[in-house]
């Protein structure tokens, strides 16, 4: 089954379901297609035509459209790694030495540069009660460089 975008001489957009582009253009041809709104039946498809390959089984609507969701939440997950790829590139591992390092470049006493390391929810909190800014991230434990 294709679905097409299709629009009447009154201007109304409406869908329309076809087997083929040949079975569309047959039922155009003899003016079986109509516009559901109006009635008309000088119909053309639109640019921009959605194609829906359903196999002519509604199960196999389900099935395509569950393996688009599925393709959604990996994509989420691609762009979380590449963020924590980029940030693991651009930031200097301080590793357990990160809050008192984190607090250097805070009060100036340590050169300003974009540090990561660990530390525990209790460091993280008064860090952050200090005006420190911390960002919580899932960096997997093999991309933990060197420790101090
Ligand atoms: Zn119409």
């Amino acid at each position: 089954m294709i679905v097409f975008d299709l629009g009447c001489a009154n201007s109304h957009r409406f869908e329309g379901w076809f087997a083929s582009s040949e079975d569309f253009e047959r039922q155009v041809g003899r003016k079986l297609v109509a516009c559901p709104l109006c009635g008309n039946a000088d119909v053309a498809r639109l640019p921009h035509a959605s194609h829906i390959r359903t196999g002519g089984k509604e199960r196999a609507v389900r099935a395509e459209a569950a393996a688009g969701k599925q393709q959604y939440a990996n994509m989420g997950s691609e762009v979380l790694t590449r963020v924590v790829e980029h940030i693991i590139e651009n930031t200097e591992d301080v590793g357990a030495a990160f809050p008192e390092e984190a607090r250097k470049i805070h009060y100036n006493e340590s050169a300003e540069r974009r540090i990561r390391g660990t530390a525990s929810h209790e460091e993280v909190d008064s860090l952050r009660e200090e005006g420190i800014e911390v960002i919580a991230l899932p960096i997997p434990a093999h991309r933990h460089g060197k420790t101090h």
